[in-house]
């Protein structure tokens, strides 16, 4: 095994990252294979994680693709056991896979307020179950592991329109504070991350026509993160010695002010 160096100080550990085809999640599986780790890159678009995978073993990384829906449970459970059987297991996962929506709650609650919870909440649920063991595994044998997810600032902020997507994000942000309790003791680093605006795919999903042109028109006020801005924070988690752990970490643009 090669070993660590102030550049790649993550070399020796496996990163699964979670929505990883495209925006933060794709930034990160990117960055964290240049500090070192070996990432896993789950998402449902096999051909967007098959590009990334070729890209970050272009620049000398290692990378495995599995395409698989995080809200099917035992799809996620068997990308586990892949991950055992090919990497030895995971002892970080980036749990970020995660779709936002808008609508006054009496129209767009029952599709859109589904989504949203079988994803950002079943979702992110079935991950953790299924590769916290590997985690909790790799901090008895190295003495540190990560449970990193992606929340939002939504999680604090009152917004009318997204009650349903603020409130899945309220149930991450309070899941990981439970979780540090349960997990800490057993080396296991748990860290929630609360981003403000990021410049990723991630709006195009809002159907909504005044949302998306209100959301569009911030831009020209305030400079957007660029999903690099928040996969350097995840990266800089997970390379803090291990008695190190960030529970919660907001990273906002600069302008945008709450
Ligand atoms: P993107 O839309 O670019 O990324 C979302 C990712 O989730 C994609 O890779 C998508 O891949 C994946 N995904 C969606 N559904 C599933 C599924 N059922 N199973 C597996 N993967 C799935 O948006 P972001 O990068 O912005 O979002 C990442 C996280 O960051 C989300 O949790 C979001 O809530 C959070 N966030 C984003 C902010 C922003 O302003 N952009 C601000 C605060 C938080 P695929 O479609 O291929 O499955």
């Amino acid at each position: 095994m090669t070993t660590q160096t102030p550049s790649r100080p993550l070399t020796g550990r496996v990163a699964v990252v979670t929505g990883a085809s495209s925006g933060i999640g794709e930034a990160s599986a990117e960055h964290l294979a240049e500090l070192g780790a070996r990432v896993v890159v789950l998402a449902r678009r096999a051909e967007r994680l098959d590009a990334l995978v070729a890209r970050i073993e272009k620049n000398g990384g290692q990378a495995l693709a599995l395409a698989v829906d995080v809200t099917d449970a035992a799809a996620v459970r068997t990308a586990a056991d892949r991950v055992a059987a090919e990497l030895g297991g995971a002892d970080l996962l980036l749990n970020n896979a995660g779709v936002m929506h808008f609508g006054p709650i009496e129209e767009r609650a029952r599709a859109h307020g589904q989504s949203q919870i079988d994803l950002n909440i079943t979702g992110l649920t079935n991950a953790i179950a299924a590769f916290t063991p590997q985690l909790v595994n790799a901090a008895a044998e190295r003495g540190v592991a990560d449970l990193v997810s992606t929340s939002s600032i939504a999680a604090q902020s009152v917004v009318p329109g997204f009650a349903v997507y603020a409130g899945t994000k309220a149930y991450v942000s309070h899941l990981s504070r439970n979780l540090r309790a349960e997990l800490g003791a057993k080396k296991v680093r748990v860290s929630v991350i609360e981003p403000g605006l990021v410049d990723t795919e991630l709006q195009n999903h809002v159907a909504d026509a005044g949302a998306r042109a209100f959301l569009e028109s911030s831009k020209e006020m305030l400079e957007w993160l660029e999903p690099q801005d928040v996969a350097r924070t995840v990266g800089f988690l997970a390379s803090l010695p291990p008695r190190v752990n960030l529970p919660q970490v907001t990273v906002m643009p600069t302008g945008q002010p709450g």
